[in-house]
């Protein structure tokens, strides 16, 4: 287990030596005297409750670990720019700083989809246990390191497992889903339109109006507490679960190499710390709110929180298989992420099966 930390770790280790040579190199100037003023885009609106909240206290935690050596300014998407050109504008330097989701980014490479979700791919902590430690953190260091994209990522939150999405009409067989227009993004939407239903890309802001008009038939956003955020409940009667689509959705920050390597060792320790800080208290977050929300749903708002039924999803994980063998065939890095992916997936998942599932199981005994 040491010696499979020490491996996974390997790549970082690398960067920090190669900044440290350019630092030497440098104006001599002591790291204690310097001071940093970054820009951060995200692509959430602002103070947006789990994602926003989170970004504002990765900000605040920088600041406080710094002694204000390194203050970040946020911008929520479309401040600076809009929310689908965070990737470009990190990567160009326009701002220092970004927060996001990866598969946002699959326009520009749809390896990156690895590391934000793949439909009945990872749970949060088989995830974390692939960035950490089998090696997941490494080929996503590899991938956005690439000179055209010149960025460092850092695992920096988590929804954990999300809902099915809202549907105005009970799912019953998979004939249900035939002409269903829905809000589904990334591979869940293509998933979605193999299996006859239309799959629509909607940012958050607009999901609740197209949802109530009836411009489309179904959504998916995140579970209780970001969707309630939304309104969705007022938007559509029957809630599904599990979110096959999004098991354990990372969520990144991104920044831009030249500017990483320019901040002192200690100030680089702080960015990578207190990104891991705020994966995990994200993840709490979600987890505690969602608790409360989905008490609110089932008792105050009269939602029906069904499950979806066996043949619907397993006809859902027959597409994606589909789709993740088409991805692999025409791309060498999906390919070479997926081994990876695919591998430590099935590994963790004998483990999971003994162990939190059998255990969740036993509870309800
Ligand atoms: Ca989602």
């Amino acid at each position: 287990m040491k010696r499979r930390a020490l491996v996974a770790g390997a790549g970082a280790s690398a960067l920090v030596l190669a900044a440290c040579a350019r630092e030497q190199a440098s104006t001599g100037t002591g790291p204690s005297d310097q001071h940093f003023e970054w820009k951060m885009v995200t692509t959430w609106p602002p103070n947006f409750p789990g994602m926003g909240s989170g970004v504002n206290q990765l900000v605040k935690n920088i600041e406080a670990a710094s002694a204000g050596r390194l203050r970040i300014k946020v911008y929520a998407a479309n401040e600076l720019v809009p929310a689908f050109e965070v990737f470009d504008a990190v990567s160009q330097g326009t701002a220092e700083i970004g927060h996001g989701a990866a598969y946002y980014w699959k326009n520009k490479t749809p390896a990156s989809q690895f590391f934000t979700a793949i439909p009945f791919g990872m749970n949060v902590m088989e995830m974390n246990g692939w960035m950490y430690y089998g090696g997941g953190l490494d080929l996503y260091r590899e991938l956005y390191a690439r000179p055209q994209f010149n960025l460092v990522p850092f695992p920096a939150g988590n929804t954990g497992v999300q809902m099915g999405g809202w549907f105005k009409k009970p799912i019953r067989s998979v004939a249900d889903l035939q002409g269903l227009k829905m809000r589904i993004p990334g591979i869940g939407g293509e998933v979605l339109k193999r299996a006859g239903g239309i799959p629509v890309t909607l940012p958050a802001s607009e999901i609740f109006t197209a949802l109530q008009t009836g411009s489309i038939d179904a959504a998916e956003w995140v579970g209780p507490y970001n969707d309630m955020a939304l309104g969705l409940q007022d938007a559509a009667r029957y809630y599904y679960y599990p979110g096959w689509q999004e098991p354990g959705p990372l969520l990144e920050c991104i920044v831009n190499q030249d500017a990483f390597v320019t901040l002192p060792g200690d100030l680089r320790s702080i960015v990578e710390l207190a990104c891991s800080a705020l994966n995990d208290q994200m993840m709490a977050e979600f987890f505690a709110r969602n608790a409360n929300s989905l008490a609110v749903l089932e008792k105050d708002e009269g939602v029906e929180i069904q499950p979806f039924p066996t043949d619907v999803l397993r006809e859902l994980r027959r597409y994606t298989e589909e789709v993740l063998a088409e991805m692999v065939v025409e791309n060498p890095d999906v390919a070479k992420i997926y081994e990876s992916f695919s591998g430590y997936r099935q590994r963790a998942a004998r483990w999971s099966a003994i162990s939190e599932q059998a255990f969740l199981k036993t509870r309800n005994l």
